[in-house]
This record gives C-alpha cells, sequence and structure tokens, in this order.
C-alpha cells in the first residue's frame, strides 16, 4: 500500500519531523542556508538535514566535482553554528549514486530517532521540476512529503499529480554555479558565503586560491 502524505502525517504525529534538503553543495551557500532555516521555520521542523550527495547523477561527467568529503566539510561548517540545521553524511557512507527514496530508508533504519519521523524532502523549483525523474518515484511519494521553495528567475512549471508543499522563502539570486565562477575569476564572494565554509575552503585550497578580499 502506498501512503498518501495525510497518512503520512497523522501516523507520525509524535514523532519528529525531520527535513532532508539535498543537494551537491559545491559550495554550499547563503542561498541554502536561508532555505533551510526559513522551510524549518514555516513547517515547524525539528531538523533540517543538509544531505550531501555523493555522486550526483544528475551531474556526472558535465563538470568536475569537488570530492564528496570537501563537500561535507563545508556544509558541516556552514550549519556548526545554526540551530536546527545539521549535515547529512549518509549518501556519502552509503557510495555509489545517491537516490533519496534510499536515503530516506536507511536513515529511518539507522537512526533511532527517525524510526517513526516525518520526513520532508524540500527542493528548489528547478530540482522540483526533475523529481518525477527520480529513482522510484512512486516508492518515494509513500516515504516522505515534498516541499518546494522558488529560486529566483521564471516560475518553473510542477506537475499537479504531485502533493507539494510550497513554502515561501526570501529570493537570493546565489547558485554553486555563480560562486565557483567568482572563484575563478576573482570576483567577491563576501554576504555569499559565510565565513566559517570560507575558511575550509581556504584550508584545503578548495577551487582556486585566491579567494575572497584582501585581509
Ligand atoms: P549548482 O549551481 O552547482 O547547481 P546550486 O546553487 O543549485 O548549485 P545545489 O547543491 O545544486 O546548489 O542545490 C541543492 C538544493 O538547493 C536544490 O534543491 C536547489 O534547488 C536548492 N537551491 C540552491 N540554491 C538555492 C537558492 N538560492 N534558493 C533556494 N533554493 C536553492
Ligand atoms: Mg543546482
Amino acid at each position: 500500500m502506498t501512503l498518501s502524505p495525510s497518512t503520512l502525517i497523522d501516523q507520525n504525529l509524535s514523532g519528529p519531523r525531520i527535513g532532508v534538503f539535498g543537494g551537491t553543495f559545491d559550495p554550499p551557500h547563503v542561498g541554502h542556508l536561508v532555505t533551510a532555516v526559513n522551510v524549518r521555520h514555516a513547517l515547524n521542523l525539528d531538523q533540517v538535514i543538509l544531505m550531501v550527495a555523493n555522486v550526483p547523477w544528475q551531474k556526472e561527467g558535465s563538470r568536475v566535482i569537488t570530492p564528496a568529503q570537501d563537500r561535507l566539510a563545508m556544509v558541516e561548517a556552514a550549519v556548526a553554528a545554526v540551530p536546527g540545521l545539521v549535515a547529512g553524511e549518509t549518501e556519502i557512507r552509503m557510495g555509489g549514486p545517491s537516490y533519496t527514496v534510499d536515503t530516506l530508508q536507511v536513515l529511518r533504519q539507522e537512526v533511532s530517532e527517525y524510526a517513526n519521523a516525518t520526513f520532508f524532502t524540500i527542493v528548489g523549483d528547478d530540482a522540483a521540476a526533475g523529481v518525477p525523474t527520480w529513482e522510484r518515484f512512486k516508492e518515494l511519494t509513500g516515504l516522505t512529503e515534498l516541499v518546494v521553495v522558488d529560486r529566483p528567475g521564471a516560475p518553473v512549471a510542477l506537475s499537479d499529480d504531485i502533493h507539494w508543499i510550497r513554502v515561501e522563502v526570501p529570493h537570493l539570486e546565489v547558485s554553486s554555479t555563480d560562486l565557483r565562477s567568482r572563484f575563478t575569476d576573482g570576483r567577491p564572494l563576501d554576504y555569499l558565503i559565510t565565513q566559517p565554509v570560507l575558511n575550509v575552503i581556504r584550508e584545503r585550497a578548495l577551487y582556486s586560491t585566491p579567494i575572497g578580499s584582501p585581509a
């Protein structure tokens, strides 16, 4: 039987409400953090996991991706001082391509606090358009609520067949793609990436140097 979202909620009234915000986070930026914090508040979530993709299968082959352990270190730094946000290493530990349907099952099985959690899978609308193509999509809809936030730019049409929870968050025109090109051409990174993340980038000599403004 496939559980509808409302059934899931009814059955988990006493369990924690856990957001799962997956991404490549190459690098993590304020758009990710503002989204996670605001969705957590709007949906009264106990925790939002910024789940670091191991091998982002949609992006494979299109560019060089920063090693997963470096991306995890950046996300850990990004969330360290933010209540309710945590970095997720499950997909890196699982290895291989990252499929949300597998991730949620492993979280539920391996983490005792998540045994009766309600999961909320959070995506920006650019990613949401592709969600129906995700691995074992039907099974996925029985495991999680689906949450979508708008990103700046033309609105993305989403299928009416899917039950989406829409959450308004401040629209920040920030992307990891733009940040990577800023590293390359030396434009400022200030206020787009938080200082703890910049520190990790410096320590690990990620992207190109020099980064940020001169000290
Ligand atoms: P890239 O440019 O490399 O694709 P990105 O900035 O889109 O990077 P991802 O790691 O691909 O970041 O995105 C992870 C999730 O965060 C996706 O669901 C994406 O839609 C969402 N997201 C990324 N940037 C923003 C933003 N500025 N506002 C809201 N959601 C965002
Ligand atoms: Mg993206």
